[in-house]
């Protein structure tokens, strides 16, 4: 039995963690639903690939424009101190970044962001749509 990519199925359990912001030019931009790192997204591949040198030229270079763009749009909304980044995937082995605000006396300011905070900080519909909206408005 093969393994199914959340990614790529955009299954169930990706949609427990992340909500769809919109397309970019070669992938798509989420919303982590865990909010202790306040506008935290992910920039997901719309291709299946498991590491970011497998990419063609052209795609190496798209994707990144498409992060820059993203991590613009969170600085610009939540105005963080610091942007960090984070590619790992061994579990979900399909290339994606995590774009992770970091504020000055924030959480975890100065170290590795946590993957999974233990406050696992969930809002309400509303209070992510506001956050969606903020961060639209800015790519
Ligand atoms: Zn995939």
């Amino acid at each position: 039995m093969s393994q199914v990519c959340n990614y790529c199925s955009k299954n169930e359990a990706l949609s427990n963690l992340m909500i769809e912001i919109g397309q970019l030019r070669v992938s798509t931009l989420y919303l982590f639903r865990e909010q202790t790192y306040k506008g935290r997204c992910i920039v997901a591949l719309n291709e299946h690939h498991t590491e970011f040198f497998h990419l063609s030229q052209e795609n190496q270079d798209a994707y990144m424009r498409d992060v820059a763009q993203a991590a613009a749009a969170v600085e610009k909304a939540f105005a963080p101190d610091k942007i960090n980044y984070g590619a790992f995937g061994d579990t979900m082995p399909h290339v994606h970044f995590h774009i992770v605000p970091k504020y000055k006396d924030g959480y975890t300011w100065g170290k590795m962001f946590e993957m999974n905070p233990a406050d696992n900080k969930q809002l309400t519909e509303p209070e992510y749509a506001d956050i969606i909206g903020q961060l639209r408005a800015q790519l």
